[in-house]
């Protein structure tokens, strides 16, 4: 098991878990770029979001209602916040295996490509 995601999953690696639940887990990322970084994953190890059939896309709408929760408890509900996925090289993906970041507590940049 080689996958630092998994491990974080299976408890086998320093983190914070700030929710979890039978398929989804959440936890700060360990190099924020804003006051709010969040990781939300998936347990099974899909490797991207290329990889995510269409049975298992439900689980996207899961962490999309986590975030949701998230927000709340962080206190950025109100203020914005974003949700984003990278995917593949190009894409700036760097940790194989699915996650959505949630980003807030700032004005986040324009920029998005
Ligand atoms: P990506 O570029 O793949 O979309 O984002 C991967 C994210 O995972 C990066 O923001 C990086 O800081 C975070 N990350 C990488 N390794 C670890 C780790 O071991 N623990 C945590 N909490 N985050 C990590
Ligand atoms: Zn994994």
């Amino acid at each position: 098991m080689d996958c630092i995601f998994c491990q974080i999953i299976a408890g086998k690696a320093p983190g914070e878990i700030l929710y979890q639940d039978e398929e989804v887990i959440a936890f700060p990322d360990i190099n924020p770029v804003a006051p709010v970084h969040l990781l939300i994953i998936p347990r099974k190890h899909i490797p991207s979001l290329a990889d995510l059939s269409e049975e298992e896309s439900p689980l996207i709408g899961r962490m999309v209602n986590v975030a949701n929760q998230l927000v709340k408890s962080e206190g950025i509900a109100e203020s914005g916040y974003r949700l984003a996925i990278n995917c593949g090289e190009e894409g700036g993906q760097l940790v194989p295996h699915l996650h959505m970041h949630l980003l807030g507590g700032k004005r986040l940049s324009d920029a998005l490509g």
